[in-house]
């Protein structure tokens, strides 16, 4: 497998007036094809950040990060859908802003629709689609940029808990089904463990990588599926423990 992110000794620290905030010290990971990372840690441990080195927006003080930063698509913790644009021109609209808005672009952008069961509502509103179409319209809008790595802060947290398990459940099997790899953010430690290949736990700031846990689940559970399992227990009561450490 090849490796399309790597950190190597990475730190990174804000400065400001009253002087320096170390946010990540000594990073150091890599994520391979159509690999799914992710990233847990508690609240201000430099999360964020290191999305932010991923995406170019900063830049390491120390070490390197080894990336194409254009292969990267980024999805928010809200769906940020303009309320006036229909579907349609909500998913075009990251080409648009590229200037690859082309009769190619638009074809795949319209299999993307078609595949993932939002053609039918193209010409509706946001306001007009369910908390899960209009995600999943979202995660469609970064897909058709062809990124190859996609970034996820949080992308779930404005859901309620039961739409938060279908979402999650189908944007992780879109990501899996279109072969892309993927770095998720989250505080939630059962979908950590639903959706993921491998969990990076990153301490309180200044964030360094305190463990990795590799996920040994049968590739064909969906991650509904995966939360029944024994195995799924195990590993969450060991995530638990861990994440419990972190807290003074
Ligand atoms: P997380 O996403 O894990 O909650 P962040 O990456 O957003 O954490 O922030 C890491 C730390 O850096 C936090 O303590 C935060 O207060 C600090 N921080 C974030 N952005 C800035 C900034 N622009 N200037 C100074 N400090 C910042
Ligand atoms: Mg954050």
């Amino acid at each position: 497998m090849q490796n399309i992110l790597e950190f190597h000794e990475v730190d990174y620290a804000y400065h400001s007036m009253d002087g320096e905030v170390p946010a990540l010290e000594n990073i150091n990971f890599t994520v391979g094809e159509e690999e799914f990372l992710v990233i847990v840690g508690p609240s201000g441990c430099g999360k964020s950040t290191l999305l932010d080195l991923i995406f170019g927006l900063l830049q390491p003080e120390h070490g390197s990060v080894i990336g194409d930063p254009d292969a990267v698509g980024y999805m928010l913790q809200k769906d940020h859908l303009f309320g006036w644009r229909t579907i349609e021109k909500n998913i075009l609209l990251g080409l648009e802003i590229q200037h690859r808005l082309t009769p190619d672009t638009r074809a795949y952008a319209t299999e993307l629709l078609k595949k993932y069961g939002l053609y039918e509502f193209r010409k509706k509103r946001p306001s007009e689609l369910s908390g899960g179409m209009r995600q999943r319209a979202a995660l469609i809008r970064t897909l058709v940029t062809r990124p190859q790595l996609l970034l996820l802060d949080e992308p779930f947290s404005a859901l309620d808990y039961q739409t938060r398990l279908n979402v999650a459940d189908d944007i992780g099997s879109i990501i899996r089904s279109e072969k892309k790899s993927a770095i998720l953010v989250t505080h939630d430690l059962s979908e950590a463990i639903s959706m993921g290949d491998r969990i990076l736990i990153l301490s309180a700031r200044p964030g360094t990588v305190i463990r990795t846990i590799d996920l040994a689940f049968n590739p064909a559970l969906s991650s509904i599926e995966r939360r029944e399992t024994d195995a799924f227990k195990q590993y969450f009561s060991e995530l638990w423990k861990e994440m419990n450490q972190l807290v003074p």
